[in-house]
C-alpha cells in the first residue's frame, strides 16, 4: 500500500477519535431525559415570534399557539415583523378578535435582520418564561408546560427542545437530528449543551441579555451567553417540535450553510470560553469545536489525499473511490440509504461546516437571508 493511502487512513482515524471517546463516555453516563429537576409549575409566559414576510402561513401559527394546552390570560405574544407584506395586518385582525393572548406588535420599518429584531423582543417581553418560536414551526400543546418544568429547578436558565417530525419528510435532516439528540442529551446531563434550537427555545426572563446583531446563530448565542453568566442551559427531548426541511443536496445547502455560518463564528468569538466554566469549557465546547472546525477540514483532506494515493496505487481504478464518494452523496440526498442514511446525514452536515468556513474565511455571513417559500408549503 503507498504512503498516500495510509496517510488518508491515519487521518480518518484521528478524525473520529474524539468521536469514539464521546460514544464510550455516552455509554458511561447513560443520559436520558432532561438533567433539570422537573417540577409541575404554570409561570406567565411571553411567547416571542419574530416574522418576516410570512403572510402565507401566519395564520396557521397563530391556530397553532392558541391551541397549547396552557391559560391563555398567563401569555402576552410578542411579535416583531420586519415584512413588507401583509403579515402585520393579519395578526392585528387575528388577535382583535381575541380576549388573550395579549398582543404586542413591534413593526419595523425596515428590515435590520433577525438577532436586532429579537433584541428589542426580548426587550419588551415582560413575563417569567420567554419563550422563542418560529413562525414555520409546529408545537405539541404540551409543550409550554414541559418547558416550564425545566425551567423550575433553579439552577436552569434555558431549554430547547427536539425535532420530533421534519416535515417534508426529509431523512437526511431526521437522521441528523437522531444523532444531534443523543449528543445533546450527553451534553446536558455533563454539564450543558451548546445548540439552542429557533422553532423552540424557552429562557428565564431574568436571565436574557442582548445578543450580537450580526448574529446568524441568535438562539444558541444567547444560551452560550446565559452560561457564561452562570446559568444551565439544557436540551429536553420531551420538549418536542416540529420543522420542515430539505434533503436535496443544493437546497439543504442554502439553510444549512448559513447556520453552520452562525455556529462557526460564535465558536471563534467565544474562544476564550475554552477550558472554562467546568465541563461546558473543558468538554463540550472542544468537543463541538472539533465537530464544526476541526473534523470538515481534516475530512476533506482525507478525501482528496485517498483519492490521489488510490489514482497512484490502482491507476484508473482507483478513480473508484472518488466515485463511490459521489454515488454515497447522490443515493444519500435521495433518502434511500436505509441503515447508512444516519452516516450520510453526518456527511451532508460536514460538507455544510466546510463550505461555512471557508465563506467566513471570505468575508461572507451577514445578518439577512431570503426565506425560504418551499419549506413554508411543507409548514401548511
Ligand atoms: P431558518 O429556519 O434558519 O431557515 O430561518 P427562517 O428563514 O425560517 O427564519 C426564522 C424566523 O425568523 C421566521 O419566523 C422568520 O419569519 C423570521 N425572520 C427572518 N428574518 C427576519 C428579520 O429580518 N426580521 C424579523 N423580524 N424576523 C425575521
Ligand atoms: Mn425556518
Amino acid at each position: 500500500m503507498n504512503i498516500l493511502i495510509v496517510a488518508a487512513g491515519s487521518l480518518l482515524a484521528i478524525t473520529a477519535a474524539p468521536y469514539v471517546a464521546f460514544l464510550v463516555l455516552f455509554a458511561w453516563v447513560r443520559p436520558s431525559g432532561s438533567p433539570a429537576e422537573k417540577t409541575e409549575v404554570e409561570p406567565s409566559v411571553s411567547i416571542v415570534l419574530p416574522t418576516y414576510n410570512e403572510s402565507r402561513i401566519v395564520e396557521t401559527k397563530l391556530n397553532d399557539l392558541l391551541a397549547l394546552d396552557y391559560p391563555m390570560e398567563k401569555v402576552e405574544l410578542v411579535v416583531v415583523d420586519s415584512s413588507t407584506d401583509e403579515t402585520r395586518t393579519i395578526i392585528r385582525e387575528y388577535c382583535e378578535e381575541l380576549d388573550a393572548p395579549d398582543l404586542t406588535l413591534i413593526e419595523e420599518d425596515e428590515r435590520r435582520g433577525l438577532a436586532p429584531a429579537l433584541n428589542e423582543a426580548y426587550e419588551t417581553a415582560e413575563r417569567e418564561m420567554v419563550v422563542k418560536t418560529d413562525c414555520d414551526s409546529k408545537l405539541p400543546p404540551n409543550v409550554l408546560r414541559e418547558a416550564a418544568a425545566n425551567l423550575a429547578d433553579p439552577e436552569v436558565d434555558a431549554v430547547t427542545g427536539r425535532n420530533v417530525e421534519v416535515l417534508g419528510g426529509s431523512e437526511v435532516e431526521s437522521g441528523y437530528r437522531g444523532i444531534q439528540s443523543h449528543i445533546q442529551q450527553l451534553e446536558s446531563h455533563l454539564d450543558s449543551t451548546l445548540i439552542f434550537h429557533g422553532p423552540f427555545s424557552a429562557f428565564k426572563n431574568d436571565a436574557l441579555l442582548p445578543i450580537d446583531p450580526n448574529s446568524l446563530a441568535d438562539d444558541t448565542e444567547l444560551a452560550l451567553k446565559i452560561r457564561r453568566q452562570g446559568g444551565r442551559v439544557v436540551f429536553d427531548p420531551a420538549v418536542a417540535y416540529k420543522e420542515a426541511s430539505h434533503s436535496e443536496f443544493v437546497k439543504r445547502r442554502t439553510q444549512k450553510d448559513r447556520r453552520a455560518m452562525g455556529l462557526i463564528r460564535l465558536l471563534v468569538q467565544h474562544r476564550d470560553a475554552l477550558g472554562k466554566y467546568a465541563k461546558y469549557g473543558r468538554v463540550v465546547l472542544p468537543f463541538n469545536w472539533w465537530f464544526m472546525i476541526a473534523s470538515p477540514w481534516l475530512l476533506a483532506v482525507a478525501l482528496v489525499v485517498a483519492t490521489i494515493g488510490s489514482t497512484v496505487q490502482y491507476g484508473i481504478i482507483g478513480l473508484a473511490f472518488p466515485a463511490a464518494v459521489g454515488l454515497f452523496t447522490y443515493l444519500g440526498q435521495q433518502d434511500v440509504l436505509g441503515p447508512v442514511q444516519a452516516l450520510y446525514s453526518l456527511f451532508d452536515t460536514q460538507v455544510s461546516l466546510l463550505r461555512a468556513s471557508v465563506e467566513l474565511l471570505r468575508g461572507k455571513g451577514d445578518g439577512t437571508w431570503e426565506v425560504d417559500s418551499e419549506l413554508r408549503e411543507a409548514f401548511k
